[in-house]
């Protein structure tokens, strides 16, 4: 790892301090993993949620009534982003046009809708365009059109400038600078107005299954549970929200999905999920 031989007489204590770090790490690494072994006590519960810990198994859930509350709709949508609630207004949009009755409910996890809504800054009308045409004259808080666009390595101390050509990415003309959340926010305000029900504060916390293993629908989360798991005296059931068709908009990485991705095997011969991080900052000047 330390070539010794590229390295400069001034840096070699500097190297050999950190080599002595480093093995005195990997030995308390060491010791770590042979303390988990031996003893489950060091590791800490990193979830207390009964589709890990079933509570059936639980002597503190006995006699905890459990039964939940069942609700009926057309459409039920997980989450209510960019995603969800474009879904949920353009089934409103199709059932008015119809004359149909359809009842759409959108469960958010988030108190406010939009209040979870962090990342997204710059945005690109053309879907806006098709899914609500006049959102001008609706208030859309799309208030900032990209007027300059500047694209820059930056090195220690200076910017090497890039050329954005027309095409490109990077090319923001015609986009705006936007406040995702409130955005979102104003989506939801969109979605009510054409008659969907917004649930914001409901987490969908379990996929419900028919007996041929299709979708059900989801059940919220139970809520007044302690830290440890257990019920506290406040505990009451979540309820189920079962529906003709559940769509899962709950962003990447969603905990529903994840539970779809076992059941149907979803993940079979794909790719294996990749990750990076990226920063991003948006700059006024
Ligand atoms: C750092 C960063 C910067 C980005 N910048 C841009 C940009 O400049 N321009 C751009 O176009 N895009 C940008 N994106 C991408 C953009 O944010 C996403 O494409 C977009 O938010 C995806 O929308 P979504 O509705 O699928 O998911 P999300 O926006 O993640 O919405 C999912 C919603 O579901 C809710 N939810 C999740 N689980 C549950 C559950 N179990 N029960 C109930 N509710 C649940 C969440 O609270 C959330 O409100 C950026 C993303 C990141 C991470």
């Amino acid at each position: 790892m330390f070539p010794t031989c590229r390295v400069s007489l001034q840096a070699r204590p500097s190297v050999r301090a950190l080599r002595a770090l480093r093995v005195e790490h990997r030995t308390s690494q060491l010791g770590s993993v042979r303390l988990r072994s031996s003893s489950p006590a060091v590791v800490p519960r990193i979830t207390t949620h009964y589709t890990v810990y079933p509570r059936d198994k639980d002597p503190r859930w006995e006699g905890v009534e459990m039964e939940r509350f069942a609700d009926e709709a057309d459409v039920v949508i997980v989450g209510g982003g960019p995603a969800g609630l474009s879904a949920a207004i353009r089934l409103k949009q199709l059932a008015n046009e119809q004359g149909t009755e359809l009842r759409v409910c959108v469960v958010e996890k988030a108190s406010q809708i939009g209040a979870h809504t962090l990342s997204g800054a710059c945005l690109e009308p053309s879907a806006l365009n098709e899914l609500i045409p006049d959102w001008k004259e609706r208030g859309a808080p799309l208030n900032t059109p990209v007027t300059e666009d500047k694209f820059g390595i930056l090195t220690k101390k200076f910017k090497i400038p890039v050329p954005i050509l027309p095409g490109l990415p990077m090319n923001n003309h015609g986009n705006y600078i936007v406040r995702l959340g409130h955005f979102v926010r104003w989506l939801g305000e969109q979605a009510e107005e054409l008659g969907v029900e917004l649930y914001p504060g409901y987490a969908a916390a379990e996929v419900l299954f028919h007996e041929d293993g299709s979708v059900k629908g989801i059940a919220t989360n139970d809520v007044g549970i302690a830290k440890d798991g257990s019920p506290k005296d406040v505990f009451e059931r979540g309820m189920e929200l079962h529906a003709k068709v559940t769509l899962f908009g709950e962003g990447c990485h969603g905990h529903l999905a994840k539970q779809l991705y076992k059941h149907f095997n979803l993940r079979e011969n794909c790719e294996p999920q990749t990750y990076a991080i990226g920063l991003k900052e948006v700059t006024c000047y």
